[in-house]
């Protein structure tokens, strides 16, 4: 068995942002509620472990909610990684409390480095600060100065990705699409992925199910934009579950499929650690679990 990516459950459910497509509502809570729950230390070594020796190479760590309104335990988890030597160490984020510095301090970030955290992986809706601001925090003036952040983040020595949701009335076209990766130009974006918007099976939370049914683009908006990128890219690597690597004029962009499981492959994507000392292979079945 090859594990391709490792996955860490940090933070609890809290979350500052209001995504209407939120995933975590639409996977089973596994134990984690609102409250920052205890981690089973012993448990992640074993994780660790498990993920090194079955060849995997990256280490992200991610959350059910925003896993940077804790980061002190952002920290414990670095430290407790540092043993294991991963190369790649990615954070997901919508990066809100760090660009408000709160909780998130220059000291924080500067450790985080030290520690091994090489890159700072953003979830956006679009280029466009208004739409992001629409999606993720509608409740305050406006939405955070994502150029600025990434530039004090490569300033410090990390690499970010921009991780878009392609959703109608956001991110829903090949114009679009194109407008996005002139964004991650100008701003020097080492990765860009862009994952449709899901419509799954099951869901625990009707509104998000309504939501997503209503804003997943439709089969030939999807074709259509990977056609742009088979004509208009280079294919420079096939990764796991039909999601494909480009360089589009000299941006790298990764068109991605999320939420997809394929019970016979010979390979998992990922396995992903619980707080609670559980370690799963997928997010939305609580069955797929390996101890
Ligand atoms: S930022 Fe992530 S966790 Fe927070 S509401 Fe949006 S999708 Fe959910």
């Amino acid at each position: 068995m090859r594990i391709r990516t490792f996955s860490i459950i940090a933070g609890s459910m809290a979350c500052n942002a209001r995504c209407p497509f939120c995933v975590a509502g639409m996977t089973p809570a596994n134990g984690i509620g609102p409250e920052l729950p205890e981690v089973n230390w012993r448990n992640f070594r074993k994780a660790c472990q498990l993920a090194r020796d079955s060849g995997c190479t990256t280490a992200m760590i991610t959350s059910k909610g925003e896993p940077t309104l804790f980061p002190d335990q952002i920290t414990q988890f670095l430290e407790e990684l540092k043993p294991f030597n991963f190369p790649l160490i990615e954070m997901q984020t919508n990066g809100i409390p760090i660009a408000d510095l709160k909780p998130v301090t220059d000291e924080h970030l500067k450790r985080w480095y030290e520690l091994g955290l090489t890159t700072i992986v953003f979830s956006v809706v679009s280029y466009d600060p208004e739409k992001n601001h629409k999606n993720y925090i509608p409740y305050r003036p406006s939405y955070i100065d994502l150029p600025a952040l990434i530039k004090k983040l490569h300033d410090m020595g990390f690499s970010v990705r921009l991780t878009t949701i392609l959703a109608k009335d956001f991110c829903d076209s090949v114009d679009e699409v194109k407008k996005l990766i002139a964004f991650a130009k100008d701003n020097k974006v080492e990765q860009l992925t862009c994952t449709p918007v899901n419509k799954p099976d099951e869901s625990e939370d009707q509104n998000i199910f309504t939501w997503t049914a209503a804003h997943h683009l439709s089969p030939a908006q999807v074709e259509s934009i990977k056609t742009f990128f088979e004509n208009e890219g280079a294919a420079v690597l096939d990764l796991a579950h039909g999601a494909r690597v480009y360089d589009v004029g000299g941006q790298n962009v990764c068109l991605n499929n999320c939420l997809t499981v394929t019970p016979d492959s010979q390979e998992m994507r990922s396995i992903i650690f619980f707080p609670d000392g559980h370690v799963r292979y997928t997010w939305q079945y609580s069955g797929a679990i390996l101890f």
